[in-house]
């Protein structure tokens, strides 16, 4: 089987602390992994070390088939990366963003246009060019981030809490295109914390501690598994066990709280 990313006992240290602790994991081309866990679990320096961004400690990791640490330069020719804040340039126009990734990744001019007419009507953004990015709404804004992050035709698509502090019907549309391009063979890792997003990926996996506490299997086999409800109550669970305390009333009990 070929794998789009092959982690093996990475570790990460800041210090004394270790974000990331020894963690394995393999995803085979084509899927879209959603990497799972609470805030400061560690995801976030994973996906840093993965894109070549960070040193690891530690541990080896591979992306499509290359040593991510030896062949560093190659490997960001072939990944697209949208950060957490997804590094817009906020004062430069829809085009002008797109422009700027163009360049940095030594796009030609006659290649740049044709590629940009796509993205901008993947993106749904057709007709914005000239607004300027700052400006934008949250959805239109992630989808342009997305643009920016595909400009170079990647293989493999490494997106950090994408739709955080997005409306539904910008999450779906965000999500619709991402499946779109699953089809069409493009491998995926993406962080959220929307467990209904989660639930349509091919593969999850969770981190809790720096520490990788389940097997990276289909969202549906692990709710069978668990005989739960969604991976929602998941996630609430693990992190009951592994903290050893109760999470607070469901939401549905909440609403009988005062009455
Ligand atoms: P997540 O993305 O899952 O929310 P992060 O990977 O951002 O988690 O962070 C994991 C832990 O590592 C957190 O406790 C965070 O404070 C710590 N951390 C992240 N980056 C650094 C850094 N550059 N220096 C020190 N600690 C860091
Ligand atoms: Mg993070």
């Amino acid at each position: 089987m070929e794998f789009a990313i092959e982690a093996k006992d990475l570790t990460k240290r800041f210090g004394d602390f270790t974000a990331v602790d020894n963690i394995s994991f393999a995803i085979p081309k084509g899927k879209i992994f959603g990497f799972l866990g609470p805030n400061g679990s560690g995801k976030s320096t994973t996906i840093r070390m993965l894109c070549g961004v960070l040193t690891p400690s530690s541990g080896d990791i591979k992306v499509l088939g290359k040593n991510a640490i030896k062949e560093r330069e190659s490997i960001r020719q072939e990944i697209g990366y949208m950060s957490q804040k997804f590094s817009l340039y906020e004062d430069l126009s829809v085009e002008k963003n797109l422009n700027f990734y163009a360049e940095i990744y030594g796009i030609s001019k006659e290649v740049r246009e044709q590629r940009k007419k796509e993205l901008l009507m993947m993106a749904n953004l057709a007709g914005k060019e000239k607004k300027i990015a700052g400006t934008l709404s949250g959805g239109w804004k992630q989808r342009l981030a997305l643009g920016c992050a595909l400009i170079h035709k990647p293989k493999l698509l490494i997106l950090d809490e994408p739709t955080a502090g997005v409306d539904p019907v910008s999450r779906r549309q965000f999500w619709a295109i991402i499946h779109e391009l699953a089809r069409q063979g493009i491998s995926f890792l993406i962080t959220t914390h929307y467990m209904d997003e989660a639930e349509s990926c091919d593969l999850v996996g969770f981190i809790y501690n720096g520490k990788i506490i389940c097997d990276v299997i289909p969202p549906n086999d692990l709710i069978e598994s668990e005989n739960v409800k969604g991976l929602e109550d998941i996630f609430i669970r693990y992190v009951e066990t592994m903290t050893n305390e109760k999470v607070r009333t469901s939401f549905h009990e909440m609403k009988f709280l005062h009455s």
